[in-house]
């Protein structure tokens, strides 16, 4: 099994930057208001968690580590009904395989915490420990045993870039919790966490860019559609200030893609982009988030209703709002 784990985390764990992700993913849905990420060397040697969200039960430390152990899901079909970020539980088990993981975390019922030490895939140390409430994970030496894939990661630098880009997703994705983010001891982005999607904008992309959105808030039977969309004079050189966000998980589609730039099209220069921070909300079961290990691909089951959806929701946005 343990070479099984080994080659099954290199579906989920590519590098710190799917490291950081998972995690986090896993302090958004235990409810957290403030998560840290500290990384060092680019999050190769050294990666760190912390939140205040629910925290572990002691009786479920160990097993949070195990193959397809999750919480959050007791029926296979609830894959057609998932809420939250994380399903699979492979995420810890993932990278505990490959790596040297700390966790000390703590529910608001116990008197004490738990800690527990596993590196390559096995416990080293459990023991009780006092904390307060919350999860704190460190990872240290990502694919310390296993050679072939650390020496695919790219240099410190490379990796930290990586881990920015997917913090500011998070800001922008999550304006209801407060992020701060540590890259070798300086501090590269901390957020109010208040909800206040506009400051997020401020946080990540600056003020003229928060300065230049627009609200956008359209419903259509069971989808719903919230965020600010840039005004055309914002655009930019590249898709990289396209954030799409489906309950509250990062992903990138084509035909919302398409739809968005084309409702621009006739207002932004050509080789122009958007810049968009939107939010969909939709029923789980329109959804398919299982066709990409990291979960950052979905399936609509609809795309021409998702595009018309998308293609309407903005040139509305634009029509009330510029003249
Ligand atoms: P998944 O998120 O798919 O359930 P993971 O391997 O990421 O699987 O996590 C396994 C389980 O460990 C989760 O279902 C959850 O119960 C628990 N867990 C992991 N991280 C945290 C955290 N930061 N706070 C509270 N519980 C956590
Ligand atoms: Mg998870």
């Amino acid at each position: 099994t343990k070479t099984i784990n080994k080659i099954a985390a290199g579906e989920v764990v590519e590098g710190p930057k799917s490291v950081v992700k998972e995690l986090v993913e896993n302090s958004i849905d235990a409810g957290a208001t403030s998560v840290t990420v500290e990384i060092k060397e680019g999050g190769i040697s050294y990666i760190r968690i912390m939140d205040n969200g629910s925290g572990i039960p002691k009786e479920q430390v160990k097993t949070a580590f195990l193959r397809h152990a999750t919480s959050k899901m007791s029926e296979i079909e609830d894959l057609e009904h998932i809420f939250t970020l994380g399903f699979r539980g492979e995420a810890l088990a993932s990278i505990s395989a490959v790596s040297q993981v700390e966790i000390v975390t703590k529910t608001r019922n116990e008197e004490t915490g738990t800690f527990l030490e596993i590196s390559g895939g096995e416990i080293k140390n459990i023991q009780d420990t006092s904390c307060m409430e919350g999860t704190t994970i460190i990872v240290k030496n990502l694919f310390y045993n296993v050679p072939a894939r650390r020496k695919f990661l790219k240099k410190p630098a490379t990796e930290s870039g990586f881990v920015s880009d997917l913090m500011n997703k998070m800001a922008l994705g999550h304006p209801e919790v407060s992020f701060r983010y540590i890259n070798n001891d300086t501090t590269m982005l901390h957020t109010a966490g208040n909800g206040d999607l506009k400051a997020s904008v401020f946080y990540v992309y600056g003020k003229e860019a928060a300065n230049s959105m627009l609200p956008l808030c359209y419903k259509k039977e069971e989808y719903g559609l919230t965020g600010l969309i840039g005004k055309p004079e914002l655009s930019r050189g590249n898709r990289s200030y396209e954030n799409l966000f489906i309950n509250g998980r990062f992903i990138k589609n084509k035909v919302v893609a398409t739809a968005v730039e084309d409702a621009y099209k006739t207002r932004l220069l050509i080789g122009k982009f958007p810049v968009f921070v939107l939010s969909l909300e939709v029923p789980p079961s329109q959804v398919d988030v299982n066709v990409h290990p990291a979960k950052l691909e979905v399936r609509f089951k609809n795309d021409d209703e998702i595009y018309d959806f998308f293609y309407d929701a903005v040139i509305k946005t634009m029509e009330q709002q510029i003249l």
